[in-house]
């Protein structure tokens, strides 16, 4: 073998740039199941089947292409259960003379290769992922002498560098952001209709797969009963047209609305399969936009949706990039609890987590805001520590790749970077999902409340945030006004939010 391709994963898109100057006459790719992937952090049920059965279906996709393969499956014989065992001992078979792979999502990852082709004196030639916009380097020269670096900012360059809703130099409708005209809440009569989701029936390469996953990984938490993903690029591009058809037009102005018992509303559920490369993320963009230009969806809409995949989504991989391994380990607010066990399981009486957390296990999907202002929330405002509130992301959600979750928990989540994602923690009581949500009203705790047996504990929890720390918080700019708030209340009241924050703590995190 001249060139052995090394495929993980997320790396499912048969135009990458590892195949570039592919030659099947000399040249091989190499895929591999391997335990070690679900078990590294305790992998959610839904999550595990989404990437086995996506790489078996891509596996099949090659084989058509005429590339020939290597690929070993869970479930082979003597499966070493690590990739770098399972690469190593295809080197030894193969004796390739080069290995070639496309950028990993996943720092780890890249370092075990590494080590791999070196004890084995092979190149590792590793290249460009071109399902970027950008690439790392330019987020690095866009990064540099900045004092603080902004989402906005790198938004911006690269929505003038790609042309993307540009009207010549002017951003479309003469603003770059339409912040102001979304994220409205559903008021008392929830949200109205709501199009069906698209889901994929299992075909017989994925009842195989959920078979498998149950027997070998039964014990982790999760359910496959509703498992629906795409895992093919023919079935990514339908439930992507189907969101510009059905959902696109309402996507900001529900942005960050919440509703019990409601897991999709106007979302378009393709993190997963624009993660593990089924779709590009230009595909997602360029879709939206000419909805816009054709008139099938209002500009704030499109607008916010693209703000998403090429401002946040390209803004989290450059931190990340740029900022591991060193960012892994960070804990600005020096947090130091145990993540609760319902995380585990969503038995527990708050309305909005016991809702959240059930979906995510169902499911293997919750949306933003209920990531960031329900389970995220919870976690910062307890105090856990960023490395267990990461670990539990990087389990859960089928769209979990760590480039991208870690700065979202760790970050913008956790705000344990010390604000390179975000210039404000994301601090809120009750009152913010009161508002944001209909989890309230069939809850037994009140949100108004910050002490007794009805006070909400994000409420309590909250307001024990700020006086852990104040002292941090004076100094932000963004959080002034919350700081004052905080200096209008009498030593009393501190006293009993910080017994009552404490009684929390000690019950595991539940009244
Ligand atoms: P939509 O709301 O329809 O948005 C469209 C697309 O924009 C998404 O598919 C996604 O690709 C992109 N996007 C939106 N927000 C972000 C963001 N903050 N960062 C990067 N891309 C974004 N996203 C992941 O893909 N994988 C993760 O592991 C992940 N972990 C997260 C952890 C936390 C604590 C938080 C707060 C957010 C996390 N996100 C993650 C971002 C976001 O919540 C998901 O991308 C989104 O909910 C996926 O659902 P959707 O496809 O319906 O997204
Ligand atoms: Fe969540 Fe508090 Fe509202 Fe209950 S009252 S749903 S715990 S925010």
């Amino acid at each position: 073998v001249r060139h052995l391709i090394l495929v993980l994963g997320d790396q499912l898109d048969l135009q990458a740039a590892a195949f570039d100057g592919f030659d099947p006459a000399q040249d091989a790719v190499w895929m591999a199941e391997v335990a070690e992937e679900s078990t590294h952090v305790w992998s959610a049920q839904p999550r595990i089947a989404v990437f086995l059965s996506a790489m078996r279906h891509f596996a099949q996709e090659l084989r058509e292409a005429g590339r020939p393969l290597h690929y070993t499956r869970l479930d082979d014989q003597g499966n070493r259960c690590t990739l770098a065992a399972e690469l190593g001992a295809a080197i030894e078979r193969l004796q390739p003379a080069e290995l070639v792979m496309t950028a990993p999502g996943d720092w780890r990852v890249l370092q075990a290769l590494r080590a791999v082709a070196a004890a084995h004196r092979l190149v590792l030639d590793v290249r460009e992922d071109r399902h970027f916009y950008a690439t790392v380097r330019e987020f690095a020269a866009h990064a540099k002498g900045r004092r603080g670096l902004r989402m906005e900012f790198w938004y911006r360059e690269l929505r003038a560098r790609h042309g993307v809703l540009m009207e010549g130099k002017e951003p479309a409708g003469g603003r770059w952001n339409f912040d102001s005209e979304n994220r409205e809440s559903f008021g008392a009569q929830g949200p109205q209709g709501v199009p069906q989701r698209v889901g994929f029936a299992p075909d017989q390469t994925t009842r195989e797969v959920l078979a498998l996953v149950r027997t070998r990984f039964g014990d982790h938490p999760g359910s496959l009963e509703r498992f629906d993903w795409p895992v093919t690029r023919a079935d990514a591009l339908v439930a992507l047209a189907r969101f510009i058809d059905e959902r696109l037009p309402f996507f900001g102005t529900w942005q960050d609305a919440m509703w019990p018992g409601e897991p999709w509303l106007f979302h378009a559920h393709i993190s997963a399969a624009l993660n593990l490369k089924l779709l590009h993320p230009r595909e997602a963009v360029q879709a939206a936009e000419t909805a816009w230009r054709e008139g099938r969806a209002p500009l704030a809409s499109v607008e916010g949706f693209i703000r998403q995949i090429l401002g946040w989504r390209e803004y989290v991989r450059g931190v990340y990039w740029t900022q591991m391994p060193r960012y892994a380990e960070r804990n600005g607010l020096n947090a130091r609890e145990d993540l609760p066990d319902f995380y585990w399981h969503g038995r527990v009486p708050m309305a909005c987590l016991s809702d959240a957390i059930t979906q995510t296990l169902a499911t293997g999907y919750a949306h933003h805001i209920q990531r960031l202002m329900v389970t995220g929330l919870y976690a910062l405002l307890l105090g856990v520590a960023p490395q267990q509130v990461h670990a539990w992301y990087l389990a859960v959600y089928v769209d979990a790749v760590e480039w991208v979750e870690l700065p979202n928990t760790l970050g913008m989540s956790q705000y344990a970077d010390g604000g390179v994602m975000g210039s404000k923690p994301y601090a809120a009581s009750g009152k913010y999902l009161q508002r944001m949500s209909g989890y309230c009203k069939g809850c037994r705790f009140d949100p108004g409340q910050r002490t007794g047996a009805q006070a909400c504990p994000f409420t309590t929890l909250y307001w024990d945030f700020l006086l852990r720390h104040e002292e941090l918080l004076a100094q932000n700019q963004r959080m002034k006004m919350q700081v004052r708030n905080l200096a209008r209340l009498p030593a009393a009241e501190r006293d009993a939010i910080r017994a009552q924050a404490m009684r929390l703590r000690r019950h595991g995190g539940t009244p």
